[in-house]
């Protein structure tokens, strides 16, 4: 159902407001995904509105075999949901009930993506057999290869488009518009900027006037310098915070070694090869094998870099003891704190720390040579043996321009994924009422996750906030009139913003990028892998300061750069937002836990031959920070109040099939 748009008038612009029952924002697997699903259930009046259709992590990101986690399936394989809810509750800082959904409704979910077509693997009987991911016993997850998630976008957008869902593509959400009802905020709509329109005169700004929102705009990838978040994939959480959504377990996120001239993970095959690292001044001269500074001598060197390939994210309990997450900090260290370049080297072997013997195969420590030995790679080079072991991975990187026969290859820590984001419940229904933030944006997850969980949880998130909104919250929406009376004052004030910014461009002010430059120099030298308290107050000071500079002072070149400009104002919120939980983590005594290490002059040193600074201290399960979460919101007048809660269980279920059964047909089930 399409109704036609109205015009409105607003701070002297006409802008078409288009009236829906439910607006998704987005076009990840999340946004695809609740389409489909509200379809399911009769709600035909939808709308889909899009930065761009293609972009995000899960149409353009992957890696060396993008792994899908869901409920073990396969021949005699025991597992349950209840199980698995365990398993996903245990990653710590993650609630109860939200596990349990996730596990209850994956095979649903995994099940309706086979039914789209997604190529995931089966055997002969029609069992999708699965493999061992990280923080998984059961062999959970699967994957249909290096492009998992694309293929999920390819096979859901084209039952989006076959559908015929209205879809706005090339408009990027600015602001969401909320109204009060009842003593609570709701959210009513959406403005959003036309890129094709942008030099319109009017700015190119299009209303929408819509009963729920389901935000699916991923994850924050933009605030980081270091990203293998694909490059079209900023994020928009700030869109949220703004009118006061409540934000979670902002401090857990995911980081690893990443190429950064072309943004891919460094796993798997890459790491199993065992390339040589070095690194250079940033003039490319001094070369030097700087992990051999912290490992005694090849054999365990080598060890470490080949369990990086399944060790990939970095992991504050592998660091001790020469783990493979010693790797990260060493090219943290080079990168961050030295200045310095660092890459991968598959054209040479690593040398020997202690200067004794040469590298060989046979010399490696018996789980890293059986391994090599049995993929048929016992090449004389890491090149040789990534070719003999995995052509793909090889052709990957020569299909982006970087030949690994011969080119080095840049790397860096990257950010990855966030764990935390806004708050759901049950229905992933925020605080603010009628808004659904699912996929990356919603943070279900805690400090950790089994490797696949977050495909897994997009798709659950959509799948529960379309079966509530078709059964709770599908009326028709109110008519533009009422809608544009409530509106006025919040689209005027993007209006005005815009203006401003375009007024101000001869005036020298603030560029976009120059604010998002700062925005991703902070984040990624303190808010990454390593974080120390004064350094996270004075970030959140600069970050406080910048985001008054953008309000007075952003000046956009021409209209063009207004997605820029309202991009920046979005990062700038989110950044400082996140900052702020580092720094009450970090106030709450909280340590090093998941994918950081809080640095602390009284723990254990991390390796006999690093820095004096490099000593921490790992959280423990009755620390207070462990035995809850921590929850954020922005007030109105600017207030960020901080609020740690229990840890909600995974519900004790009775599942009598009358009782159920009763309450079914009775209509007591979505509340
Ligand atoms: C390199 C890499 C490897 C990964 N590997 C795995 C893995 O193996 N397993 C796993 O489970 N997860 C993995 N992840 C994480 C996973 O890919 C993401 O969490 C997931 O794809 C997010 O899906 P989403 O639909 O929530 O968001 P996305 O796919 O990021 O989509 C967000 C959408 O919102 C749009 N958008 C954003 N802001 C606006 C706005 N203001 N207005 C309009 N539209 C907007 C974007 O254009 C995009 O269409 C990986 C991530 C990366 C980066």
């Amino acid at each position: 159902m399409i109704r036609p748009p109205v015009d409105i008038q607003i701070a002297g612009a006409t802008l078409p407001a288009h009236t829906t029952n439910t607006l998704i924002i987005g076009s990840g697997a999340a946004a695809l995904n609740a389409a489909l699903q509200l379809l399911a259930h009769g709600q035909r009046d939808i709308m889909l509105v899009t930065q761009r259709w293609g972009a995000g992590a899960s149409n353009e990101a992957g890696s060396d075999k993008q792994t899908y986690y869901k409920l073990a399936l396969a021949h005699g394989t025991l597992d349950s949901p209840r199980l698995m809810a365990e398993d996903l509750f245990q990653g710590g800082s993650m609630h109860g009930d939200i596990a349990l959904c996730e596990a209850q409704h994956s095979a649903q979910a995994f099940y309706h993506l086979v039914g789209r077509g997604v190529p995931f693997p089966h055997d002969r009987y029609g069992a999708y057999v699965g493999y061992r991911t990280d923080h998984d016993p059961r062999g959970r997850a699967t994957s249909a290869g290096p492009l998992t998630s694309h293929l999920m976008c390819e096979c859901l957008g084209q039952a989006v488009r076959d559908a015929g869902v209205a879809i706005f593509d090339l408009h990027q959400v600015v602001a969401l518009l909320t109204r009060e009802a009842g003593g609570e905020k709701h959210v009513c709509g959406a403005v959003a900027l036309d890129q094709r329109r942008l030099d319109s005169g009017q700015g190119g700004f299009v209303a929408f006037n819509a009963v729920n929102v389901i935000l699916a705009t991923g994850g924050p990838g933009g605030m980081y310098r270091a990203s293998v978040y694909p490059e079209s994939q900023v994020g928009s959480t700030g869109l949220a915070l703004a009118i006061g959504a409540v934000a979670h377990n902002l401090t857990e996120s995911q980081f690893g070694l990443a190429s950064i001239k072309f943004r891919w993970n460094l796993s798997g095959s890459y790491q199993q090869v065992v390339p040589r690292y070095l690194s250079t001044d940033a003039a490319g001269g001094d070369v030097r094998e700087f992990l051999n500074d912290a490992f005694p001598d090849l054999r365990t060197l080598a060890g470490a870099i080949f369990r990086k390939g399944y060790e990939w994210p970095f992991d504050s309990a592998k660091v001790q003891d020469r783990g493979s997450s010693l790797i990260d900090v060493l090219v943290y260290q080079e990168t961050v704190r030295r200045g310095r370049r660092a890459f991968l080297d598959f054209t040479r072997n690593p040398t020997d720390p202690a200067g004794r013997e040469p590298f060989a195969p046979e010399r490696l420590d018996d789980e890293a040579r059986v391994y090599l030995q049995r993929s048929g790679a016992l090449g004389a080079t890491p090149i040789e043996r990534l070719r003999q072991m995995n052509e793909p991975a090889y052709e990957l990187y020569r299909a982006h321009g970087i030949d690994l026969a011969s080119d080095l290859l840049e790397i860096a820590v990257c950010a990855q994924h966030n764990n935390g984001g806004l708050v759901g419940n049950e229905w992933w229904e925020s605080n603010i009422r009628h808004l659904f933030p699912i996929g990356e944006v919603n943070g279900t997850h805690g400090v950790r996750r089994p490797g696949g969980a977050a495909l897994n949880a997009g798709q659950v998130g959509g799948l529960r906030a379309a079966l509530f909104t078709a059964r709770r919250y599908a009326e028709p929406p109110p008519s533009v009139d009422d809608y544009a009376r409530l509106a006025t004052p919040q689209i005027a004030a993007c209006i005005e913003f815009a203006g401003q910014a375009t007024g101000q461009a001869s005036a020298g002010g603030l560029r976009p990028e120059q604010a998002i430059d700062e925005i991703q120099q902070r984040m990624s030298s303190c808010a990454a892998i390593v974080r120390e308290a004064s350094a996270v107050t004075a970030a959140t000071e600069a970050a406080w300061h910048l985001y008054d500079r953008v309000g007075r002072e952003l000046a956009c070149a021409a209209p063009q750069a207004l997605p820029a400009a309202f991009c920046a104002l979005d990062m700038c919120l989110t950044h400082a937002v996140y900052l702020e939980a580092l720094g009450e983590y970090l106030e709450q005594g909280g340590q090093s836990r998941g994918s950081y290490l809080v640095l602390d002059p009284r723990g254990e040193p991390l390796g006999t031959k690093l820095d004096e600074e490099w000593r921490c201290r790992l959280a423990q399960p009755a620390d207070f920070v462990s035995q809850k979460i921590l929850e954020v919101h922005v007030t109105p007048d600017r207030q960020v109040q901080k609020r740690w809660v229990d840890i909600r269980p995974i519900p004790d279920v009775d599942g009598w099939f009358e009782t159920v059964w009763n309450d079914y047909r009775h209509d007591r089930i979505v509340r």
